[in-house]
């Protein structure tokens, strides 16, 4: 790197803090392998002022009424839809994704946005006439206060907008903690609400590692986290942020299963494990990483992938591509030794993408699609989540053979079944245990007016994201119970109260 490195500040109390250049983090062009970009990373006196900025703008913020605020959510959807192609740029100069890819992310967190803009009938209460005589009760929901939103390098927009668009809708303040691999799309929305006219302090942006996360989770003043992350990582977010107080949602890791049927169609089910399992070089928690061939269909099917996987170019996200470079260099290699693992363990390797013919710069960190046969939940390449573009089959007798591995694996994020067979389908939404369930369509990423979120080691907390477990996650509910005076108020009475 040089010294006109671009810095990437935080962004608190409505403007860009200055960078301290010994607490920083390197950005990377992953087509490239070259530096772009230095990123600031918080200490502890950066993170109190900024849980204090947030806390000050939470003041006037949450008593802004709903019509106010609900003319700050338009004004920012429109900027995020004109402006919506330079996030996707950022997104793909940081991470790495194609282009159209990056679009589709943006577009997808948008969706939130409109959510969140009818606001004003999600936070309605329901309310009881004379419950008893001259009594009134009624609910209403109050936003936390300052809250806190941790998000991982593979959906550096749409992940953060699965959440602040909704808190901000419902009266908090937001404190966002983006990867430190990919933070510049933060920025950009950063600038967008500013835009918009929301309040300085509203929307806070901390950069950072691990210290900048420990800050939030046991801070007194942040009252809620909602993490998306690996599972390792998930787990310690829910138990040291319950520990301190907080309301925690913490998404985990995934290994998403495609059951393929004998009766399924199996061009589309091709196709759909193709596009499922490399796009986005497979850093998707939504990824399908294990396709399950009930016999007889295992050789077909494979035939079917290979000879699709044979049409992707593997490149630089900014030339139309079908795939680009993984996120660093060290995560390609971590990628690139679960395939040695799996040529060690038995697995038969079909394509081999560490031999891949790439459209892009040398120094990228590339690796191709890579497909493996003849896998067996013993094996690493079935056991873990790899996270990247390495799509296994494993061939089973039968249904029950599938839905049992299935449920035996500890993840529970997303899965798919293919079939022509109603019953089957309706069957498997019934007895799988996993989350998100797609009945051929392999991503089943729920829209944003119902909720996101996976079952066992992908999820920890009880809370799902947006959707109405979004609203109700960042709002606390209170039940009034009144009377106006009136003359036939009065009177001692010291028993419990009833209703007359
Ligand atoms: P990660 O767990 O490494 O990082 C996530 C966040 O945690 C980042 O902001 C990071 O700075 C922070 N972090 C990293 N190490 C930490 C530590 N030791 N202590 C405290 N904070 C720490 O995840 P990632 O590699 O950025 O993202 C990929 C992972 O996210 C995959 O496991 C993927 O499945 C998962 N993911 C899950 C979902 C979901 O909805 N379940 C969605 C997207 C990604």
């Amino acid at each position: 790197m040089t010294a006109t490195t671009p810095a990437i500040p935080h962004w608190i109390n409505g403007t860009p803090w200055p960078v301290v250049p010994d607490r920083v983090g390197d950005v990377y062009n992953p087509a490239t392998g070259a530096i772009s970009a230095q990123v600031a990373f918080a200490d502890a006196e950066v993170i109190d002022e900024a849980v204090a900025s947030a806390k000050r703008a939470y003041a006037g913020w949450r008593d802004s009424s709903l019509t106010k605020r609900t003319q700050v959510l338009f004004a920012f959807r429109e900027l995020l839809n004109t402006h919506k192609e330079d996030l996707a740029a950022i997104i793909t100069a940081e991470h790495g994704k194609v282009l159209s890819d990056a679009l589709g992310e943006v577009t997808r967190g948008l969706e939130v946005v409109e959510f969140a803009c009818g606001i004003p009938h999600l936070l309605k209460g329901g309310f009881s006439e004379s419950v008893s005589t001259g009594v009134d009760v009624y609910s209403i929901r109050q936003p936390l206060g300052v809250v806190g939103v941790i998000s991982p390098f593979n959906f550096p927009a749409m992940v953060p907008m699965w959440f602040f668009p909704i808190a901000i809708a419902a009266g908090n303040a937001v404190i966002l903690k983006p990867s430190e691999k990919d933070p510049g799309s933060a920025n950009f929305i950063a600038q967008l609400w500013a835009q918009a006219g929301l309040p300085e302090g509203v929307f806070t942006v901390l950069h950072g590692d691990k210290v900048a996360v420990d800050g939030l989770l046991t801070h007194p003043d942040v009252k809620s986290i909602s993490f998306v992350g690996s599972t390792p990582i998930a787990r310690y977010v829910y138990e040291t942020g319950t520990a301190h107080g907080k309301r925690v949602q913490a998404l985990g890791g995934a290994k998403n299963h495609m059951l393929v049927l004998p009766d399924a169609d199996l061009d589309l089910a091709a196709d759909q494990a193709v596009n499922a399992g490399f796009g986005s070089a497979g850093e998707r928690c939504m990824a399908i990483s294990v396709v399950v061939a009930v016999e007889p269909v295992a050789d077909a099917l494979v035939a079917g992938i290979t000879e699709r996987m044979s049409q992707l170019r593997t490149g630089d996200g900014t030339r139309g591509c079908d795939m680009g470079p993984l996120v660093t260099l060290a995560h390609r290699d971590k990628v690139a030794t679960y395939i040695d693992a799996g040529v060690n363990e038995g697995a038969t390797l079909v394509v081999d993408g560490r031999n891949v013919e790439i459209d892009g710069a040398s120094d990228g960190f590339w690796l191709g699609p890579t497909l493996f046969d003849n896998v067996t939940p013993s094996m690493s390449v079935y056991a873990d989540e790899i996270f990247g573009p390495v799509l296994s089959i494993v061939r089973v007798q039968s249904y029950a053979e599938g839905l049992a591995l299935i449920n035996d694996h500890p993840y529970g994020n997303g899965t798919a079944i293919f079939t022509n067979d109603g019953g089957a389908a309706r069957r498997f939404q019934n007895e799988v245990e996993v989350g998100m369930v797609g009945i051929n369509v392999p991503i089943p990423v729920p829209m944003a007016y119902y909720s996101f979120g996976g079952w066992k080691n992908s999820l920890f907390g009880d809370s799902h994201a947006h959707g109405m477990e979004g609203v109700n996650f960042f709002t606390r509910g209170k039940v009034v119970t009144s009377r106006w005076l009136d003359p036939s108020h009065g009177g001692l009475n010291l028993g419990f109260p009833t209703q007359t």
